[in-house]
């Protein structure tokens, strides 16, 4: 795909961005193939992270995913709340024994040192994509650093917001699309596959498809997934669960991991067809 030299001529409105790290950004190779993030909204224990990583492991997944904590745009139930370290460590247990990858939120700079010693990579969830001081923490380590849109964010503020992480020098930043407020009622957000399609066409910076949070529901999470994927995406984010009317959190979005193993399938056939040369 052809990339653009210069992102403000499409722009009609506002400051000019100043994206310069972001624009000649060249992905490392492990960025290269499919990038997948797939497991449970929360850990749940030691068992539930068994489960995920015995069924995903075939598919060679990037990241194995699960919150130690639970802040969602509510307040959860009292017992829920707060950083529980005691799952982060069973899930670095159990993912590593399966010889996967694992991703952890860093939501709180105090619990940097434990995610540090106890995660392959970092995600920075949408309502801290603008925690510019932490993006610039987080931006200086060697690690893959997933960053996720604000769901009222802009892409320029996004593609602004990543480059703060470029600029402190060492992280491989993943940008992730994962919807916006909207007026609709009949999803959770609105997932905007023009928006992947938008950062395709002016950086190489790789771009996933959330449509676990993207939509809110388990029966719209393959198609979106799939239309994200069609849009371009290096890959996709999806929150499956053992028994996902169970899950503590985000139980109307998560599937089952028979449906997981079959939308990694799809999506990985949508992402070699985008790339198709003929
Ligand atoms: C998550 O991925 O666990 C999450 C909370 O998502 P978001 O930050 O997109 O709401
Ligand atoms: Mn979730």
């Amino acid at each position: 795909m052809r990339k653009r030299d210069d992102l403000r001529e499409r722009r009609v409105w506002g400051p000019s961005p100043r994206y310069s790290f972001v624009r000649t950004y060249r992905r490392p190779s492990h960025h290269r193939g499919i990038i997948s993030i797939m497991g449970p909204c929360s850990i749940e224990g030691r068992e539930q992270m068994e489960k995920v990583c015995r069924k995903l492991k075939p598919l060679k997944p990037t990241y194995i995913r699960g919150g130690p904590w639970s802040y969602g745009t509510y307040p959860p139930d009292p017992e829920l709340q707060g950083i529980r370290l005691e799952s982060l460590y069973e899930a670095w247990d159990a993912v590593g024994n399966h010889g996967l990858g694992l991703i952890i939120e860093c939501l709180d700079m105090r619990n940097l040192y434990d995610i540090r010693t106890h995660s392959d990579a970092v995600q920075i969830g949408a309502r801290q994509m603008q925690n510019y001081p932490m993006l610039s923490e987080l931006g200086s380590y060697n690690v893959d650093l997933t960053l996720k849109r604000h769901p009222g964010a802009t892409v320029d503020e996004l593609l602004g917001a990543c480059e703060y992480i470029l600029r402190a020098g060492k992280a491989r930043p993943i940008l992730i699309e994962r919807g916006s407020s909207s007026f609709h009622n009949h999803v959770r957000w609105s997932l905007d596959v023009s928006l992947i399609a938008h950062v395709k066409s002016v950086c190489d910076v790789p771009i996933l498809v959330d449509a676990s949070h993207g939509g809110g529901r388990r029966d719209l999470v393959e198609p979106l997934i799939l239309a994200g994927m069609a849009a371009g995406a290096d890959g996709f984010l999806l929150e499956c669960h053992p028994d996902p009317e169970r899950s503590i959190s985000d139980a109307e979005q998560a599937v089952n991991l028979d449906d997981a193993v079959r939308i990694f399938k799809k999506a990985k056939k949508v992402y070699d067809l985008v790339r198709r040369k003929k």
